[in-house]
């Protein structure tokens, strides 16, 4: 087991379009853990998830992502998800045409290519995993997410529900099988189902080789998900981290008292 968490975030600060969304964020994930990331709307959940994936709009002003003990700041999205940085994006796009498992099986092949292939970011000649070998796989991992295997020869998002965009995802992350794992939630709100698809796929993938983040704001996910730690962000920043008693304490109390504790420290 490692010591070093694989993902080390330091007092980062994030703007978009020249405003200050990130104001100075902490956290850090190891593999094995399960940690969920809660906070009102706007409060720049998304923001973070999309500078942990190096999304061009997010401008890093300062601070650091460590990821597996390297400065991922420099790297584009493609390389850090090669790295064994996997996020489900908030917006997933249709992609009429491309069946999931074509799909998942470029995606898994991009992933195994060396990161220095060729130096043009195109995929490299040798053709990655064999199909059969891709075939058994794919049938395995669906079998263990209890997913219907018609699934995989649908076209990617296309007509997809909210549910089944969150099966893709998970389906997408067994495949790839990343070292940190962040779940940003859908953007239909309080989309219970999603949570719930989002937490039985997190529980089946859950081992020591694992480490995941669940970014949501519902405040009630203690029904849905088991994480071991819980963080809750206010205004950009990380307001106050414990573990799933802190969940509860939303529950009943919600986001104001936790915006009250940051005021008063603020003093
Ligand atoms: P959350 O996910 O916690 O609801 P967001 O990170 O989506 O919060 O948003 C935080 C703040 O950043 C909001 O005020 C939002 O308007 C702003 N913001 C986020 N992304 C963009 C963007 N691409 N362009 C402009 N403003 C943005
Ligand atoms: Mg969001």
């Amino acid at each position: 087991m490692s010591q070093t968490p694989e993902l080390v975030v330091k007092d980062l600060r994030v703007a978009v379009e020249g405003k200050e969304i990130l104001k100075g964020l902490n956290l850090e994930v190891k593999k094995g853990e399960f940690h969920a990331l809660m906070g009102p709307n706007g409060s720049g959940k998304s923001t973070f998830a999309n500078a942990l994936m190096g999304h061009p709009r997010y401008q890093v002003t300062s601070g650091e992502i460590l990821f597996k003990g390297r400065s991922i700041l420099e790297l584009e999205a493609d390389e850090r998800s090669r790295a064994g940085l996997f996020m489900a994006f908030q917006y997933p796009v249709a992609i009429p045409g491309v069946t999931v498992a074509n799909f998942l099986r470029s995606a898994l092949n991009a992933r195994l290519a060396p990161p220095d292939a060729n130096g043009t970011g195109a995929m490299p000649q040798k053709k990655g995993i064999p199909p059969k070998e891709f075939r058994a796989m794919l049938r395995e991992k669906m079998a263990l997410l209890r997913m219907d295997e018609s699934f995989a020869t649908r076209y990617l998002n296309d007509g997809f529900s909210g549910g089944e965009k969150k099966r893709a995802e998970i389906l997408q992350m067994a495949i790839l099988k990343p070292e940190i794992a962040i779940m940003d939630e859908t953007d239909s709100g309080l989309d219970i189902d999603a949570l719930r698809i989002v937490s039985d796929g997190v529980n089946a993938l859950a081992g020591p080789e694992l480490g995941v983040l669940v970014i949501t704001h519902y405040q009630r996910i203690l029904n849905y998900i088991k994480p071991h730690f819980v963080h809750v962000m206010v205004d950009g920043r990380i307001s106050v981290s414990g573990g799933p008693e802190l969940a509860l304490e939303l529950e009943t109390r919600g986001y104001d008292w936790v915006r009250d504790v940051r005021e008063a420290e603020a003093l």
